[in-house]
């Protein structure tokens, strides 16, 4: 096999393939109705969107952008769960057309439901509401991933939800027909999953919901031994949905994303330089913390390391940084202590890249390195090529030309 050039993202499919079957199994087990929906903005690329969408995903979309493109892949309406407070009129009316998934979290999204109803007054239609969770009420014990609480959904204890679902059932056509129960933790605890699902049953008991769908979203541990894992989840939550709900009348939709691509990703590369500065060794690298953590909210970057050749016979290091590939000095990665000499071809491999990675990397110095597959029989297939200004250039203009610049 030759060997690829570095930096590049490497997907396994073989991995990939674990987690999701762990998943399809974890639902099966626990609930038998379930939708699997994958959560487009955690990585994007659309070798991964066609791979899931073949394994029975439907998309999880939160903008017309998501919805753009997992319709131009072939995900069909029907397939597709559509999220988030800033929709597209257009996309929000077509999805509910096709007889997809729509789970509202906005006011002005309940007027539009007043618009079709009137619009349409043959359709039934069926939405699902967002629930604003107040996971610091709900798990005391656990650490919300936002002191404040979240901001997304409709809010339960000032009246709100109450309020959306008053609204809708007051529409001839118009069905609360799913609660939508995605919240970010820190944590992601088993508890926590727990306490939502009992949170569904409490809300679906207190105004009367007859539900087709509970919606777990995402924010679950995946690809990690040392972490819970879809079967230690789907127990937990099926066991608090059992007290109220029939999975013959009621789906579980989850909406995974990080969990599902972690153990398949990988981000490789290389040693280009190892330099003294004063007393500190800087190992330079052409990965750069941008491809990462372009957030830069990171400080641990789980990886190993392939060394270009025997290790016996180097030095042993007390302190080696290693850095990026970026002009910047917050470009530094991590440290290395009482370890190796790391010299100039010796590779960096970072674990657990898929998520929230690629699809955030920035168009800054170098740009999108190339994405491979590697196939069950070990063969690799060019899922993106590196960027180059061909692609930097396709929309740009300088003055009295009209064609873009040439490359
Ligand atoms: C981001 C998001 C997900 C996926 O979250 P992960 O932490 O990547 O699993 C699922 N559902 C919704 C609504 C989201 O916003």
């Amino acid at each position: 096999m030759k060997t690829l050039q570095t930096p590049f993202f490497r997907i396994k499919e073989q991995s990939l393939q674990y987690d999701i079957s762990l998943l399809k199994q974890s639902l099966a087990d626990n609930w038998g109705n379930y939708i699997m929906g994958y959560s487009v903005k955690t990585n994007s690329l659309p070798w991964l969107l066609n791979y899931l969408k073949k394994e029975g995903f439907y998309a999880e979309v939160v903008s017309k952008m998501e919805y753009d493109l997992a319709a131009g892949l072939g995900f069909s309406g029907k397939h597709i769960i559509y999220n988030g407070p800033i929709k597209d009129k257009k996309t929000f009316e077509a999805v509910l057309l096709a007889g997809g998934y729509v789970n509202l979290d906005s006011n002005y999204e309940l007027e539009w439901m007043e618009e079709l109803s009137r619009l349409y007054p043959n359709r039934h239609f069926r939405v699902g509401l967002r629930v604003n969770c107040n996971l610091a009420a709900l798990c005391p014990e656990e650490i919300p991933a936002s002191q404040e609480g979240g901001r997304f959904g409709y809010c339960y204890e000032n009246g709100v939800l109450k309020a959306a679902i008053e609204r809708l059932s007051g529409l001839p056509n118009v069905w609360v027909s799913g609660l939508h129960m995605h919240s970010s933790t820190q944590s992601r605890s088993v508890k926590i999953f727990g306490a939502l699902a009992k949170f569904a049953v409490a809300i679906a008991r207190e105004y009367n919901l007859s539900l087709d769908y509970v919606d777990m979203g995402g924010g679950y541990f995946g690809g990690r031994d040392d972490m819970p894992d879809y079967r230690n989840y789907f127990k937990e939550i099926c066991k608090e949905l059992s007290v109220y709900f029939d999975p013959q009348k009621t789906i579980l939709i989850a909406e995974p994303g990080i969990s599902l691509i972690s153990r398949a990703v990988t981000f490789e590369t290389s040693v280009i330089d190892v330099k003294n500065i004063r007393d500190r060794k800087y190992v330079v690298t052409n990965g750069s913390r941008t491809n990462l953590n372009p957030l830069v909210t990171r400080h641990v970057y789980p990886h190993h390391i392939d060394y270009i050749s025997d290790t016996s016979v180097r030095d042993i290091e007390p302190c080696q940084w290693i850095c990026g590939a970026t002009c910047m000095e917050y470009d530094k990665l991590f440290e290395i202590t009482k370890d190796v000499a790391l010299l100039p071809g010796d590779q960096i491999i970072y674990d657990a890249a898929g998520g929230y990675t690629m699809c955030l990397n920035p168009l800054f110095i170098n740009y999108f390195p190339a994405v491979y597959v590697e196939h069950r029989d070990g063969s690799i297939f060019t899922a993106r090529k590196a960027w180059t200004n061909e692609e930097y250039l396709q929309k740009s203009f300088v003055e009295n030309e009209t064609r873009p610049p040439k490359y």
